[in-house]
């Protein structure tokens, strides 16, 4: 492709694969008004599939919870973390028929994403997978921080890919931290969230199509070991691709940049804004870092922005 006769990157349609649409922060028009301010064309919408009220039903969370609290800090109010947890818990609930209705609205600007909660017993997964077909949503979203499972032990998981590979649904992984008090690195279910928990589950379930958020670690800046880790799972499962939501500065880094081109060259890697979650950040300046960056190729920037999404969701 040469640039002197493709079109501008400013005027390509944007697909943003990590978009929230958190009930009281933003609605569907309020989406579609920034989409168009940002040159977005087509909105990846995820349910999230949350218990507000799991500090009151499961006392075992709740004491590891304060234990992995107390260890980061004697001086906290750890009931008071654990109440902020649980605000947070209600404000991101999302539910799987809420997006639905906003892809019924919308149906030629957004792909809705269920979302399942692992930690729940098998019946009530069951039928949440049920609800995700009969809603004809596109995709699965898990977070490990907020549903509090362990990858590495939740049986569960295995019902939920094998569910994913018969209905062609890809399943977007959360990987790193979250804001507030998921900010915090000794909370296990922060833990839970390095890559290096879901190697073996990424292997045995190779024909799946597994999406890394954050490019490997949300908030992890300071500790590589996230982003190296995706990268290793990613040499030897071709079935991985990483979205650049809330991360997208580190497509400003050099060493990124040239271990994602090594590795996939980029044909894996998806465009993603958190929008609205992360506050001082939009879709829009997100995509300009994209566009911006002296150190992407032409190429490499269309992959990221449109092509390889493209492909994924089958959009035609
Ligand atoms: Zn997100």
């Amino acid at each position: 492709m040469n640039p002197d006769v493709s079109p501008k990157l400013e005027t390509i349609n944007v697909i943003d694969s990590h978009v929230h649409p958190i009930r009281g922060l933003t609605s569907g028009k309020t989406l579609i008004k920034e989409m168009d301010a940002s040159g977005i064309s087509k909105a990846v919408l995820l349910a999230l599939d949350l218990d507000p009220e799991v500090f009151d039903t499961d006392s075992k969370l709740k004491d590891e919870t304060i234990d992995d609290l107390f260890a980061y800090s004697y001086f906290m109010d750890h009931f008071k973390v654990i109440e902020t947890m649980k605000r947070i818990l209600e404000v991101g609930k999302t539910s799987n028929t809420a997006v639905a209705k906003l892809v019924s609205q919308y149906p030629d600007r957004f792909i809705g994403f269920g979302s399942v909660n692992p930690s729940k017993d098998k019946k009530y997964v069951n039928t949440k997978l049920e609800e995700i077909i009969n809603l004809k949503l596109n995709g699965i979203k898990l977070i490990q921080t907020l549903q509090f499972f362990d990858p590495q032990k939740n049986k569960k998981l295995n019902k939920i890919f094998k569910f994913a590979r018969k209905f062609d649904l890809p399943i977007l992984i959360h990987l790193g931290q979250d804001p507030g008090p998921w900010e915090i690195p000794t909370l296990r279910c922060v833990q839970n969230s390095h890559p290096k928990n879901w190697v073996k589950l990424v292997k045995k379930h190779s024909k799946n199509k597994i999406i890394f958020a954050h490019l490997g670690g949300y908030g992890k800046t300071d500790d590589s070991s996230w982003f190296n880790a995706v990268i290793e799972m990613m040499k030897t499962n071709d079935n991985i691709f990483l979205d650049t939501s809330a991360v997208t500065y580190q497509l400003e880094i050099p060493a990124i940049v040239d271990k994602i081109r090594n590795t996939c060259d980029f044909q894996k890697i998806l465009f993603g804004s958190d929008s609205p979650v992360v506050q001082g950040t939009s879709m829009l300046h997100s995509r300009k870092i994209i566009e911006n960056s002296p150190i992407l190729t032409y190429e490499e920037k269309v992959k990221i922005f449109n092509m390889n999404a493209l492909e994924l969701f089958k959009i035609y």
